[in-house]
């Protein structure tokens, strides 16, 4: 079963097949916390987490050190650790033509060999990027889902481009580029979605970061009209609020209302998943804003400004999660969740996300979750296995989750008993995507153009299902 690239060991150990009625939703939230969460509800907020809580199961979820997105998105999706999924970090990096995790890497750093790295990096010995599907060593529970006969969709996960064919639609993570460009991310044209007509058909709502309205950042800072102007002509700064605020809002936004068009278009699913990073990065920007930020040295006059980046981002995500739920039948099931929460470190004097800082949250909602109850002993791991047993499919020895029994209904524990364990659902097929290539000149595209998607969208008309059309060369050409 190891070697997938054999179809002579699949013939041998066949896919178990999947099996439910009703869509399973997985919506990734990233770096929802549950302090925040009570705060926002206790003021009547975020109407779509409040009903999970009174019609499902909901409570925290334990989660990994470090509280790196990509690794725990991916242990989220694989069941793994990061061992597993192989994916230990944001990037790959690659030492005298040798993989060197990203431990070794801060390792390097911390011994002070920062400079000559950057040497060995410009004598070309030294290769850094950003990891993708590729770098993953576990398949993901759509990859799971898919070979087990079920119709899939997966919007904007972590790691998700080059997106492969899978049985049904993959919108992967580098399709709103912007941001992912400032960090030197190049994009293939051809494999940013699947299947590629998609691109035709939904391009129109992807909306680039110019195009956010002063109406909508006005629901994130409370800033007359002319100062506004500012966060729309901002170039990209990581986590900082000018830098990142219209980033965030469009991406968001984009990925949920392609979430939608994908669902119009591929009905009957057996699972789909979102994720949306906008309220970890909101918080990475503004949580010292917070009125509740105690620790923080703002100033009453600098929190009535920016003291509603936070919430907002809250409120956001909770409207895209409630377009999800509007679409759910009777039969359908959702499962809503973070990867970590976020606080303040003693340590480190300032808020963000580290070990023992707050937990990530778990909402389920469904014909299959007790209603009402509350969530205990929960952990990322919990997640795959869970997902699995509520699509008829078994959980693997090489998962060290359990499914979240407690939670599931006496009906559907007697009609459906757990399935024995497999012992492994193998790495992923191999891909033929081409080799991503990473040059400073597409950084500064990113930087300097930004309104650039209605020539992308003419370009994107000329992708065909087997070649890129090249439309990012015609942005370097405008650049
Ligand atoms: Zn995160």
């Amino acid at each position: 079963m190891s070697d997938n690239a054999s179809g002579q060991t699949e013939a041998a150990a066949p896919a178990p097949r999947a099996g439910r009625t009703g869509t399973l939703y997985l919506v990734g939230l990233d770096g929802l916390s549950p302090a925040v969460i009570a705060e926002l509800t206790a003021l009547g907020d975020l109407p779509n987490l409040r009903r999970i809580a009174e019609q499902g199961c909901h409570g925290d979820l334990a989660t990994l050190f470090p509280t790196e997105s990509p690794i725990i998105w991916s242990t989220i999706a694989t069941g793994r650790l990061p061992d597993g999924h192989g994916v230990d970090g944001f990037q790959h990096f690659t030492l005298f033509g040798r993989r060197i995790s990203t431990k070794t890497f801060h390792r390097l750093k911390h011994l002070g060999l920062k400079r000559p790295l950057r040497l060995l990096e410009r004598m070309g010995l030294f290769h850094r990027r950003l990891l993708d599907m590729r770098d993953l060593k576990a398949k993901r529970l759509w990859e799971i889902i898919g070979d087990g006969g079920g119709r899939v969709g997966v919007v904007n996960w972590w790691n998700s481009w080059p997106a492969v064919p899978i049985n049904g639609f993959l919108v992967s993570s580098r399709l709103h580029y912007w941001r992912a460009m400032a960090f030197g991310q190049m994009t293939d044209a051809s494999r940013v979605i699947w299947p590629p007509r998609l691109l035709k058909e939904l391009g129109g709502l992807i909306i680039p970061p110019d195009h956010v309205t002063l109406e909508e950042l006005q629901r994130f800072v409370n800033l007359p009209e002319e100062k506004l102007g500012k966060f729309i002509d901002a170039k990209f700064v990581h986590h900082q609020l000018r830098g990142e605020l219209k980033f965030l809002i469009s991406a968001d936004r984009t990925y949920s209302q392609l979430m939608d068009g994908c669902l119009e278009r591929f009905p009957d699913l057996t699972f789909a998943a979102l994720y949306l990073r906008g309220p970890d990065i909101a918080q990475h920007c503004a949580f010292d804003y917070m009125p509740s930020a105690t620790h923080s040295e703002r100033s009453p006059e600098e929190r009535s400004r920016f003291g509603q980046v936070v919430p907002q981002a809250y409120r956001q995500a909770d409207e895209m999660l409630g377009r999800v739920m509007a679409r759910m039948k009777p039969s359908d099931t959702l499962l809503t969740m973070s990867d970590h929460g976020f606080g303040w470190m003693e340590k480190r004097g300032k808020y963000g996300h580290a070990r023992g800082n707050p937990p990530g949250v778990l909402y389920c909602i469904g014909p299959e979750f007790k209603a009402g109850a509350r969530i205990e002993n929960a952990g990322v791991c919990d997640i795959a296995p869970t997902v699995l047993r509520l699509c008829g499919l078994p959980a693997a020895q090489d998962m060290p989750g359990r499914c979240l029994e407690e939670l599931l209904t006496p009906e559907f524990r007697a009609a459906r008993p757990p399935l024995p364990r497999i012992p492994t659902y193998g790495p992923p097929r191999p891909t033929a995507a081409r080799p991503m290539a990473e040059n400073r000149q597409w950084r500064k595209a990113s930087r300097t153009t930004c309104a650039r998607w209605d020539i992308l969208i003419d370009a994107g008309k000329g992708v065909t299902e087997e070649k890129g059309s090249g439309y990012f060369s015609v942005v370097g050409k405008v650049a």
